[in-house]
């Protein structure tokens, strides 16, 4: 996808293929539609009047689109300001108890404030089942098992339903990120057997700054937000009404896109199998395992991902060195190293994400770019 970000940077003056989905979207034009028309009503969804029903409407036509996206009633959706505010809340109640959750989480998971013993994952980055049973018959039962659906940086799927089923039999409450799962592959709430899913809007289309928690009817959802009715008393603040309805209808847009989504695959492969072709010794992260459809990570050994990014990014192309809320820092990715990557490796790992708007030429173009910059690094 080429986008024009004059819009939104005074620093930027010329459009860039934008490869860089996980990290967020581009938001889908009817979104933009939408939430433009929200952004003119006023109406604080919990006033009585008209202008508050009508907001009032806007939530709760929402909240039943997402319920139907992981096949949820409504009222088991809570909106949140984003993923990170749905698992920081998830993991603090159970704070003190014994929590276990996957290796490569995310850092809203990982460093979300409870102490929690880390579940391994295999070298294909898939969680290590067998080791996760010996946890289990090891010390008191977990109070909270958290496992991502789909990893952020190599999109590889994990064993949810297998993981929640020993977690539920030994009286453990299951959460699953399901941030970087919506819209590429199936989710539905009562097949993960879990008691809570994270999800976030801005990566599958909708606005940055909007979350959801799904929770099982009864399920013990702690109030990191208090002093107000709103989210039948789970989550005060006033409603960011158009932030909702633009979640709604990504969501929604999401689903119906997702056999498309898929379809991204071919793109992928042809990347892989190209870029192994100009890089001898290119590793591909997680090739082994199944992946969603949109997500490349991959080292060039010798080449540090700063440098690859850098200039990338001086030919105008967007890609990312493990999760964008690490980039920035020059630590190698805990999801790389976690799967055995040696230090030097993680370091030079990057990661290509397509979205709905990624074509056959934005490959070409990548990879003929791709060719120039790494012939021109390693002279
Ligand atoms: N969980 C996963 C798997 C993610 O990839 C991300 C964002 O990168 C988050 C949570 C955090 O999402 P948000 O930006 O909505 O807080």
């Amino acid at each position: 996808m080429i986008v024009d970000i004059m819009n939104c940077s005074a620093m930027a003056q010329e459009p860039i293929l934008y490869l860089d989905y996980n990290a967020t979207t581009p938001l889908k034009p009817d979104v933009i539609t939408v939430m433009t028309q929200v952004l003119g009503e006023v109406g604080n969804a919990s006033s009585i009047h008209a202008a508050g029903r009508h907001a009032r409407k806007r939530v709760e036509d929402a909240r039943a689109q997402v319920g139907r996206s992981v096949g949820v009633d409504a009222k088991q959706v809570i909106f949140t300001s984003c993923a990170t505010e749905s698992n920081n809340t998830i993991l603090r109640g159970m704070s003190g108890k014994r929590i276990l959750i996957s290796a490569i989480e995310h850092l809203s998971i990982l460093e979300g404030g409870v102490p929690a013993e880390q579940i391994p994952v295999t070298k294909d980055g898939v969680v290590d089942v067998a080791a996760f049973k010996k946890m289990m018959a090891t010390g008191d039962a977990p109070a909270l098992v958290s496992v991502m659906l789909v990893n952020n940086e190599t999109g590889v799927i994990q064993p949810v339903a297998e993981i929640a089923k020993i977690a539920k039999e030994a009286g453990a409450i299951v959460h699953c990120d399901v941030a970087q799962a919506i819209g590429r592959i199936p989710v539905v709430f009562t097949e993960l057997n879990a008691d809570f899913l994270t999800l976030s809007s801005h990566k599958i289309g909708g606005p940055q700054g909007m979350g959801a928690t799904i929770m099982a009817v009864n399920a013990p959802l702690p109030k990191l937000l208090q002093g107000g009715g709103q989210e039948r008393r789970q989550r005060a603040g006033t409603e960011n009404v158009a932030g909702i309805a633009g979640f709604g209808l990504a969501v929604e847009q999401a689903i119906a896109g997702m056999n498309a989504f898929q379809n991204l695959s071919k793109l992928r492969d042809r990347l892989e199998a190209e870029l192994r072709r100009l890089t001898p010794g290119l590793i591909v992260h997680g090739v082994k395992a199944s992946r969603v459809s949109n997500t490349s990570c991959f080292t060039a050994p010798g080449i540090t991902s700063e440098t690859i990014l850098m200039n990338l990014d001086l030919e105008h192309i967007a890609i990312s060195s493990g999760s964008a809320c690490s980039s920035g820092t020059i630590k190698p990715s805990h999801v790389l190293l976690a799967m055995g990557v040696g230090e030097d490796d993680a370091r030079c790992a990057v990661r290509v994400s397509m979205g709905w708007n990624t074509t056959e030429k934005d490959i070409d173009r990548f990879l003929s770019v791709w060719e120039k910059v790494t012939t021109r690094l390693k002279k």
